[in-house]
């Protein structure tokens, strides 16, 4: 496993799927992780699991839409650890599924807001942060929906495309300051978010599992491997990139 050893590393959406598996990961492999997210039960699950293994971890409740939560955030990080060396920008919603004459305009923002600003704002207040700390690595969490066209999904494909776009750009700005940033897109991946889509369409996810050429979905377990390895000194020459972790889905075209 890569090392974050000694790395002090903030992680959104760790109360739940992949930014949980995520935040433990990085923390076992020797990170001081402060995980963030909105929902507060979610939060002391994820504070509990890592205190059962010793891991050295802390939570804030924050909304990532929200830049005043975001910049406090990032101050509480700083003033609690006097660095920052990594950011994983991983919450996120899929938000409802209509055509685009359907698409509820608020529902649609929403989403731009949850999946796209926040990333923004992330690394609005990461990428100094970093600079002062003399360099670091981010990754955001973007999906397979960055490189298709998911009927029904427009606010979704647009937001994770929005933040393919947002990490070329940041990798393009800070790549000589020594901060890299790179993008996950994981494929179908079986999280909380997944099994509620799952339940309300058990014969679509069926469906759907089955084209993946591996012919199953991804462990959270999978998706934080690929983001520890991107965040870690492991993937130094890389930058700007997408990593897509999909089990081959999107390789057929
Ligand atoms: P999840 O629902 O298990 O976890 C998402 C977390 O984000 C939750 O804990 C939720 O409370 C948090 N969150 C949502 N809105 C927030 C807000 N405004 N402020 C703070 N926290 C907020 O879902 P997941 O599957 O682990 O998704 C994590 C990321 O992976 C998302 O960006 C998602 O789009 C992406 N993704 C997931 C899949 C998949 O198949 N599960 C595939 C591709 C991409």
């Amino acid at each position: 496993m890569a090392s974050l050893q000694n790395k002090v590393v903030m992680v959104t959406g760790a109360a739940s799927g992949i930014g949980r598996e995520s935040a433990l990961a990085f923390a076992r492999a020797g990170a001081w992780v402060f995980g963030a997210d909105r929902d507060t039960a979610g939060l002391r699950q994820t504070n509990q699991l890592a205190a059962s293994e010793g891991l050295r971890f802390s939570v804030s409740e924050v909304d990532v839409s929200l830049a005043s939560d975001v910049e406090r955030f990032t101050a509480h990080v700083l003033a609690s650890a006097g660095r920052l060396d990594v950011a994983f920008n991983n919450a996120g919603i899929t938000g409802s599924a209509h055509r685009i004459e359907d698409y509820p305009v608020d529902d649609f923002d929403r989403v731009l807001a949850v999946n796209l600003r926040s990333v923004f704002l992330g690394m609005k207040f990461q990428i100094p942060a970093m600079v002062r700390s003399g360099g670091g690595a981010i990754v955001n969490t973007a999906s397979v929906a960055a490189l298709t066209g998911p009927g029904g999904m427009s606010a979704y494909a647009a937001s994770k495309h929005g933040v393919h776009g947002l990490t070329r750009v940041a990798a393009m700005e800070n790549a000589a300051r020594g901060i890299r940033v790179n993008a996950i897109a994981p494929g179908w991946t079986e999280t909380p978010m997944v099994a509620a889509n799952s339940r309300q369409n058990p014969r679509f996810a069926e469906l759907a599992r089955t084209a993946i050429p591996v012919k199953r979905g991804a462990d959270p377990k999978e998706i934080a491997d690929a983001a520890l390895w991107l965040a870690s000194d492991a993937a130094s020459y890389v930058v700007g990139q997408m990593l897509v972790v999909d089990g081959g889905m999107t390789i057929g075209g």
